[in-house]
């Protein structure tokens, strides 16, 4: 797997931070399993985010703050950084659980879901629109994000779309060409708010994909209202 089209570098920046949304979030984190380049780029961003809270200067306590360590100590456990567990991962120490491929998916021969997907529980692939499917990745993590899982038949379009932030799409088989060019498997393709778009699918073969949003998104017509419900 060959991967030419990478997250841009506010998108690497907000990972290693842990400020990206959940959704786009777990779509970085199945880019960074087949990319080398973006991994090290990251590791980068963690260690100079490291080195700067390192090289801050001290700040005088405030005089509650012993008691404010010590209600953090009593409450809930803080948040890791998403960037830093993933290396972890990684590294083998979390093995994650495989679900069922959902209903209306079926995988081309060798092809498998990228393990941070197959660990999620994933809808069953719902008809949109002719030779689109799509169903819905549930994260537990933040259950009103928006990831999901198109199935599309060879020569067709997503269907016409609009979002308020940033759209980011990975292919995880086949592949797709928009106005600014063509994305094969391992691609992370991010879109801006301001398109409205339909990328088509290559002739060859059907394309199985993963969309997140930093915002919301809404299909126009028809499908507008059969999936407001869903979405
Ligand atoms: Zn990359």
């Amino acid at each position: 797997m060959s991967v030419s089209t990478h997250p841009g570098t506010e998108t690497l920046l907000r990972y290693a931070a842990g400020t990206l949304p959940a959704g786009p979030r777990l779509l970085v984190d199945v880019h960074l399993d087949g990319c080398p380049e973006c991994r090290a780029a990251v590791r980068r961003f963690t260690a100079v985010g490291g080195a700067l809270l390192d090289a801050s200067e001290p700040l005088a306590l405030a005089p509650d703050a012993l008691d404010r360590v010590l209600a953090r100590l009593d409450g809930p456990p803080a948040r890791r950084n998403p960037g830093l567990l993933h290396h972890a991962e990684a590294a083998g120490a979390m093995p994650q659980k495989r679900h069922p491929l959902p209903e209306g998916l079926k995988l081309p021969p060798g092809v498998v879901l990228p393990p941070a997907i197959a660990s999620r529980r994933i809808g069953r692939m719902v008809p949109v629109s002719p030779g689109v499917r799509l169903g819905l990745v549930h994260l537990e993590e933040d259950p009103d994000a928006q990831v999901l899982l198109f199935r599309i038949a060879p020569g067709r379009a997503i269907p016409q779309h609009t979002h308020a932030g940033l759209e980011f799409t990975h292919v995880i088989c086949g592949g797709f060409s928009d106005p600014n060019g063509h994305y094969g498997p391992g691609d992370l393709v991010e879109c801006d708010a301001d398109i409205d778009h339909s990328p088509r699918v290559d002739d060859d073969g059907e394309c199985i994909c993963l969309a997140a949003f930093d915002g919301r998104i809404r299909f126009r017509g028809l499908l507008g209202m059969v999936t407001r419900p869903f979405l």
